[in-house]
């Protein structure tokens, strides 16, 4: 590509005529509004994204609002979206932003990337979308285009070649337009230049795609070298008082599902057994079929043993981290998602 100008000229003509221009966060656009979006569409599809983006904003139409907010309610509206820890860090952020910026969302790199949860090309994304400043993007989309216009072989997580990509990405930025720039290059890549079966012939950029000329767009990017997941196994207890009444308790800060609402869990059924027997309950709990679920480091298959209370328990307490709910305060609670489909098939 010998310069920026005809890339970003091109890009724009094509995003003129093709580009996603009426998604909600393209409306009345904020530093805020773009920083959510942002962090919702990490991992997530835009059309997950969209209601999730709409009913949070309703919630939390300004930061002061996040910042306010109980954690568990964020984490209520959350629920489904995955990966957590991205929650919380909005809402830490949010609370920074509040006290160390009166409430004003920075609109320097710098400064965005010392809050919790934000990293470079968010930050880049922020800058551009929502300031129209030259902030560059680095996302997942972005890689993919930019491996695949400079053939680049090689896994981009290598850090040598995330750095040549940052350089690429930092090229081709251009002075003007840049919040229409930075939603162009991940349109291109997300609409364009999908990782399965890209639409080379109705890309703007096939004359000087090297992937294209080379034969090789199916094998890059390079994937990531596989190594087989670890699998773990525990036992939840799903424990229904004499009024149907579900015991929840609420997960450590840190960790899977931090800070969500969930089953008391086990290593095995026998430990389960055990504390059952210690808390003076019976223990002939009723085995449930078990649910698979896969997180980015290891495999987790839980089996939930349902008990059913006759009368109401003595020793089983209720305290801040173990409550008792009903089947119609699930909904007010953030729940890890296999759980809460398993407490739905159970009610
Ligand atoms: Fe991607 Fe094909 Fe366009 Fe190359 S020509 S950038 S592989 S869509």
């Amino acid at each position: 590509m010998p310069s920026n100008i005809p890339f970003a000229k091109q890009l724009l003509s094509w995003f003129d005529q093709h580009g996603r221009n009426h998604l909600p966060w393209q409306k009345d656009r904020s530093g805020y509004r773009v920083w959510v979006s942002e962090i919702m569409l990490q991992q997530t599809q835009v059309a997950t994204v969209i209601p999730y983006f709409e009913r949070f904003m309703l919630r939390f139409p300004r930061v002061e609002n996040l910042a306010q907010a109980d954690l568990d309610e964020v984490l209520s509206l959350w629920t489904g979206l995955g990966y957590y820890s991205r929650a919380r860090n909005l809402h830490a952020s949010a609370i920074a932003i509040a006290e160390q910026h009166q409430g004003v969302m920075p609109n320097n790199l710098e400064a965005l990337i010392a809050l919790k949860g934000i990293g470079r090309s968010t930050a880049g994304a922020i800058i551009s979308q929502a300031f129209n400043q030259p902030g560059v993007i680095l996302d997942g989309n972005v890689k993919r285009l930019l491996t695949r216009l400079h053939h680049i072989q090689g896994w981009p997580g290598l850090s040598h070649i995330d750095k040549q990509l940052w350089q690429l990405a930092t090229n081709l930025t251009p002075q003007q337009r840049n919040a229409d720039y930075s939603q162009a290059i991940m349109d291109l890549g997300a609409t364009v230049c999908k990782p399965k079966q890209p639409l080379c012939v109705a890309c703007p950029m096939q004359t000087h795609c090297q992937a294209l000329d080379n034969d090789a767009v199916a094998q890059i990017p390079t994937p990531k070298p596989k190594k087989a997941l670890p699998q773990k196994t525990v036992s939840v207890l799903l424990l229904k008082n004499a009024q149907g009444q579900i015991q929840l308790q609420q997960r450590p800060a840190k960790g899977i599902w931090g800070g969500l609402w969930s089953l008391p869990e086990f290593a095995d059924l026998a430990a389960l057994q055990a504390q059952l027997a210690l808390d003076g309950l019976p223990i002939n709990t009723q085995p449930l079929p078990a649910i698979k679920h896969v997180f980015s480091h290891y495999k987790l298959t839980i089996e939930p043993h349902l008990l059913e209370l006759q009368k109401q328990p003595r020793k089983v307490a209720e305290n801040e981290q173990s409550r008792w709910y009903d089947a119609t305060q699930l909904h007010t609670i953030g729940l890890a998602t296999p759980i809460k489909k398993l407490l739905e098939n159970n009610q």
